[in-house]
């Protein structure tokens, strides 16, 4: 299985500078590259992709105005030939149907600023005693945290908009199965906690956004006050960037711990299939990015490839938070401030999260059930159009910051009862305009 492993740089103020070439150079190549193309696309012509490289690479370096591309090592401007080859293929298979998942865009032109990159395959790098020796940058002192696990077959030198230095390995990593165990467990993400399991185990959601807000902001209005283009702008940038680091790490540390734990106390892990790029174009969009969802399910999904555990994302339309989990009864939406109800018909008190948890546990062994007899399940009976999770959650958090004392806010039943019947994120946010004007 190949992973990456990241350790941080310290460069000397020369391979800072040297460094700071390859960022350039790689990019300017890679900025070249998306050029040519589109100009050959545009005009009907086919180009084959060393032909890109040679009137990028060793063509332009013989012209005065792309001179400087011989001070770099060539490893550099190859692998950013290679990238911008791998983004714009993304973009033709996004258009002609072939690639899976979301839609992708034309490339994206690199930046001068924000976080800059090089990659290096095994020709452009080695390590030598504990230094990591670039192609005509030198050696550079790493702090090696913990050892790799094999030779690296490429590497990615970072620098990052705060101004630390990374390198990032891939290394080849052998699977360390967990002994096995016959726990296994649904788990709903919201907003409110950041998940709760089938067992009513809750997740807190800690918002390192939230909490990092105020110093962000107070960050963001000094750097403002600065002249563009000074020292100072440079040094008051650096600090909001250090900031932003700080809640990332933070987010994503909790993330990892919070992803082994299910990992190693399950033999399989369900979740719902959550659209986030949906919700966060709500008014939640910062709540919900700052619970990182994504982020937590690619790491379970990550561990339990590593650690011999199964991982599944049950569809996103079942409907989880209306059939109650001891009979199977559909009791249809329910309004969303309620969080505890009792089941008509056999009787049985559920706390909301927990009985959706426990549903899409059910669904999950279900599905992996016939993934293995490879039959196909008949659906669950289907769930209304407003009550499926991403839109529950949506309300929920809705809520929830209606009830945040310091917005001002105050409990709006009657509002969240009609959020209920809402049904696409477009409607969600007309209603957020009224009932903000209400108020
Ligand atoms: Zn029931």
């Amino acid at each position: 299985m190949q992973v990456r492993y990241r350790y941080r740089l310290y460069p000397s103020p020369a391979q800072e500078q040297a460094l700071a070439r390859a960022f350039g150079c790689a990019r300017v190549v890679f900025n070249d590259c998306l050029r040519l193309r589109d100009q050959c696309h545009a005009g009907g012509e086919k180009i084959s992709d060393t032909e890109v490289q040679r009137r990028v690479v060793t063509v332009a370096k013989l012209t005065p105005q792309r001179a400087w591309l011989a001070e770099v090592s060539s490893v550099v401007l190859v692998q950013a030939c290679r990238d911008a080859r791998r983004a714009y293929r993304n973009w033709f298979d996004s258009l002609g149907g072939t690639r899976k998942g979301r839609k992708a865009g034309h490339p994206r032109f690199r930046r001068k600023h924000g976080r800059q990159s090089v990659r290096l395959t095994r020709n452009g790098f080695a390590l030598h005693g504990r230094k990591l020796y670039v192609a005509k940058v030198g050696g550079i002192e790493v702090r090696w945290s913990r050892e790799l696990p094999s030779v690296p077959s490429s590497v990615t030198v970072i620098r990052e908009p705060d101004g630390r230095y990374y390198a990032s390995f891939v290394v080849e990593r052998e699977a360390a199965p967990f002994p096995p165990c016959d726990r296994e467990t649904g788990i709903d993400v919201g907003l409110a906690s950041l998940a709760v399991t089938s067992g009513g185990q809750v997740i807190a959601n800690p918002r390192f956004l939230r909490s990092a807000e105020r110093r962000l902001k107070a960050a963001q209005r000094v750097m403002s006050r600065k002249q563009n283009g000074s020292a100072n702008r440079a040094k008051a940038r650096r600090r909001v960037a250090v900031l932003h680091r700080k809640v990332r790490d933070a987010r994503l540390d909790y993330a990892h711990k919070t992803a082994l734990r299910l990992v190693r106390d399950n033999q399989a892990v369900y979740a719902e299939d959550i659209a986030v790029s949906g919700l966060a174009r709500t008014r939640l969009a910062k709540s919900v990015h700052d619970a990182g969802w994504s982020q937590l399910l690619r790491l379970i999904e990550e561990k339990a490839a590593r650690h011999g555990r199964y991982f599944a994302r049950i569809g996103r339309f079942e409907p989880t938070s209306q059939v109650c989990s001891a009979c199977g009864t559909k009791d249809g939406p329910q309004p969303l401030h309620i969080r505890q109800w009792t089941c008509g018909t056999c009787g049985t008190v559920h706390d909301r999260d927990v009985n959706a948890a426990r549903n899409i546990l059910a669904a999950g062994r279900a599905d992996r059930l016939n993934a293995c007899r490879g039959g196909a399940r008949p659906p669950l009976a289907v769930a209304a159009a407003s009550e499926t999770g991403t839109h529950r959650n949506a309300a929920l958090a809705a809520l929830e910051e209606s009830r945040h004392p310091r917005r001002g806010g105050r409990q709006r039943k009657d509002a969240v009862v009609s959020c209920v019947v809402l049904s696409s994120a477009r409607r969600f946010r007309a209603w957020a305009r009224t009932a903000r004007r209400a108020r």
